[in-house]
């Protein structure tokens, strides 16, 4: 498979100013010895240099050089001097965006339960995430409030991923069909008490699964994001005419909710005709939100080829990855995100709504940018074109010119995972008996090797 790096349109270096007076030359020299002065320790952690940088929240899309420090977004210029930064890595030809917000990720793994979503068919997220340059996942409802608190103390607690979650309104969580189905376990008043408990980790309410006839999921999940005043994510089921998908979208969602799983097509999300189900503009309009989920029952060529060409693109991007669905025809955020410019979406648009559109689903504004001041979570990825190909759940295949694959990921300003060694030296241009390469400001692994020495 042919490929190569994708050519971007560079706005930088910036034109040097030309016939400079005498006077101005040298007032230039001063102001340079003077800033060199200043800045004879170097300000930043690190800088990213000549990256193009995608940020919809700033919206920009244009080289910038992106400094980092102490964790946090420090500076994004068109040119920041490489003598205020301790490190400095060349990302010319790449593109610089936030971490990439997966909103629909399942990661309730080590309770050792199978056919279970609180057990063997979640993923742990930092061997799926920080590869890919995914920073943050929602974890959309494998547990409820009977076993949210294990769920942090197993996964959450313990992961160097940013992982928010949705509870899912059944008390048991996604523990399999006898317990989603369960009516009675649906209880509005401890869900939201436990999503209340932990508001800096329930970002919402996830109803999902259900193939009875009844309203009483959505209506439940609904009430319980009331009192908790967060969103619902709806994975709605089984197809049922006695509960259908125009009236929850234009009637029972409230501005804000989520529907997860647009492309399925499995509950008349497109008409006979094969075009958009009027309801999904129609709960747009009111300001209901929609999100892929892809999985590995949920997304068709068939039903997203037809609908975007209608005009209907999802708000966020995201994967549903599980046990399950990563090696079919999902296999992680980048390939879901590759899908999206097969079909024609410019790259502005991909990132955007893997970035900024989530992190305000989630009601996580201070993540999906890189605002001054916002934590570095940063992706560094690569558009290859090339000749690659596409599959949807049930193995039909789009053909594509375009694939995203991650450099290097940062989370709160520490690298956490790097493909190529861009920020590495050769090893036969460093001393004989070289160790670990790296510096704690910038590095995560850096730590590991440090505490080493100090063993030794
Ligand atoms: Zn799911």
């Amino acid at each position: 498979m042919e490929s190569g790096v994708d050519p971007l349109v560079c706005g930088w270096p910036p034109g040097q100013p030309s016939g400079a007076t005498n006077i101005a030359s040298k007032l230039a020299i001063l102001s340079l010895v003077f800033i060199s002065s200043a800045t004879a320790q170097p300000t930043y952690d690190l800088l990213l240099k000549g990256g193009h940088v995608i940020d919809a929240k700033n919206k920009i899309s244009a080289v910038r050089d992106v400094a980092l420090q102490g964790g946090r977004v420090a500076e994004v210029s068109a040119r920041i001097d490489p003598a205020k930064a301790k490190k400095v890595i060349d990302v010319t030809g790449l593109y610089v965006t936030p971490g990439l917000i997966d909103i629909h990720a399942h990661t309730y793994a080590g309770t050792g339960e199978r056919r279970s979503y609180a057990g063997d068919l979640s993923i742990y997220p930092d061997g799926h995430t920080f590869r890919v340059g995914v920073t943050t996942v929602a974890d959309a409802g494998c547990a409820g409030w009977r076993n949210f608190e294990d769920f942090k103390d197993r996964v959450i607690d313990r992961s160097k991923t940013r992982i928010y979650a949705f509870l899912n309104i059944v008390g048991n969580g996604m523990r399999g069909g006898r317990y989603e189905s369960d009516l009675t376990d649906m209880e509005v008043k401890p869900a939201a008490a436990m999503a209340l408990k932990h508001k800096g980790l329930i970002v919402g309410i996830k109803t999902a699964h259900f193939p009875g006839p009844e309203w009483t999921p959505v209506d439940n999940a609904i009430a319980a994001g009331n009192i908790a005043n967060i969103p619902v994510m709806v994975d709605f089921g089984s197809d049922r005419p006695e509960r259908p998908l125009s009236e929850l979208l234009t009637k029972k969602l409230r501005p804000g909710d989520i529907y997860t799983h647009v492309y399925s097509g499995l509950r008349g999300e497109q008409t006979e005709s094969g075009h958009a189900n009027p309801a999904l503009f129609e709960g747009r309009k009111r300001g209901v939100l929609f999100d892929v989920g892809h999985g590995g029952g949920s997304f068709l060529w068939r039903v997203a080829v037809p609908l975007i060409k209608d005009g209907f693109a999802p708000d966020s991007i995201s994967t549903d990855i599980h046990n399950g669905s990563n090696n079919n025809g999902m296999k992680d955020m980048l390939n879901v995100m590759d899908k999206f410019l097969a079909m024609g979406m410019p790259v502005d648009d991909v990132i955007a709504k893997s970035t900024w559109n989530p992190a305000r689903e989630i009601r996580r504004e201070q993540l999906g940018n890189l605002s001054v001041g916002s934590p570095a979570d940063v992706a560094v990825l690569r558009l290859e074109n090339g000749n690659f190909g596409f599959v949807d759940m049930y193995g039909a295949l789009l053909k594509g010119t375009k694939k995203l694959s991650c450099e290097m990921t940062f989370r709160d300003g520490k690298l956490v995972y790097e493909l190529n060694g861009l920020s590495r030296t050769e090893w036969d241009k460093l001393p004989a008996n070289y160790r670990y390469q790296g510096d704690y400001t910038w590095d995560d692994r850096a730590r590991t090797f440090t505490s080493e020495t100090k063993k030794q």
